[in-house]
């Protein structure tokens, strides 16, 4: 039988250089040196279905005013995948942090996929607290509240089904609610983890990086995401790991996930 999942694509449109000591909340040995974060969006492919893309990216405006470096806007991105985002249905948000819930109108087509426990908080009184605030933008939190009052928006509570061989699962601490998806591919499950983990080495070193609500929350989430992925590194997409483009197979900026790395992943931690 073939696998639901026919191919991921994990796809880079901005980049971030920085040293290792704005990666993890606790010190680290090598500090000092760099290591940058990527930023993607993803692809999750299905015979006979349009794609389901996982999470938004952010436009030209959050780079400017964050200092980012835009790659590329993320419809390029998305059509130097092949794909048409007018023509996407569905459109996972794992959580709605600024880089990874802007640009919504760029899916006028789409029903937006988001936890409820996100929603309350990132329209809650928690973001009056300026810090909590930081890594949110009020505009693409608003817009997806239009996409609400526009009957564009699934809310879903924990762990849930989207479809046949994509299941969104409850990873919270980074925020109050994140969803990592498990993709059923040809090679076993795929866990996009989003912002459950930013980078192989938060899970590896157990240190998660230093954005979080709840932080024991925050280790379980990384926990959790190892145990989807049956225990294997290989299994697992971070959310900002620039291994991801170095280890899987890619071309353009973009990487097929969906297929196994080209070297392990544990043979580069
Ligand atoms: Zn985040
Ligand atoms: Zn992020």
């Amino acid at each position: 039988m073939t696998a639901p999942v026919t191919r991921i694509d994990a796809i880079r449109y901005a980049r971030h250089e920085r040293s290792a000591a704005g990666n993890f909340v606790r010190a680290v040995d090598d500090h000092d040196l760099p290591m940058p974060l990527d930023y993607f969006v993803w692809a999750i492919h299905r015979e006979g279905h349009p794609p389901v893309i996982v999470d938004t990216g952010f436009g030209e405006d959050a780079a400017a005013a964050r200092g980012r470096v835009m790659i590329r806007p993320v419809v390029q991105g998305l059509r130097d995948a092949g794909i048409d985002h007018l023509s996407v249905e569905d459109v996972i948000l794992t959580h709605l942090h600024y880089d990874h819930a802007g640009s919504l109108s760029a899916f006028p087509n789409a029903r937006f996929h988001v936890q409820d426990a996100e929603m309350a908080f990132a329209t809650g009184r928690a973001v009056c607290d300026r810090a909590v605030r930081v890594p949110f933008d009020g505009e693409p939190v608003a817009q997806l509240v239009r996409k609400l009052y526009a009957d564009h928006v699934v809310f879903h509570d924990g762990d849930a089904e989207l479809a046949p061989g994509i299941a969104l699962r409850l990873c919270e601490g980074h925020t109050a609610g994140l969803q990592a998806v498990v993709c059923e591919t040809a090679r076993g499950p795929v866990v996009l983890a989003s912002d459950a983990a930013h980078l192989y080495a938060n899970i590896t070193r157990r240190i998660p990086f230093p954005i979080f609500v709840d932080e024991p929350a925050y280790a379980r989430a990384q926990a959790r995401v190892m145990e989807l992925a049956g225990g294997s590194l290989d299994h697992v997409i971070p959310g900002h790991d620039p291994l991801v483009l170095a280890c899987f197979p890619s071309e353009n900026g973009i990487a097929r996930v969906d297929l196994p790395p080209l070297r392990p992943i544990a043979e580069t931690q």
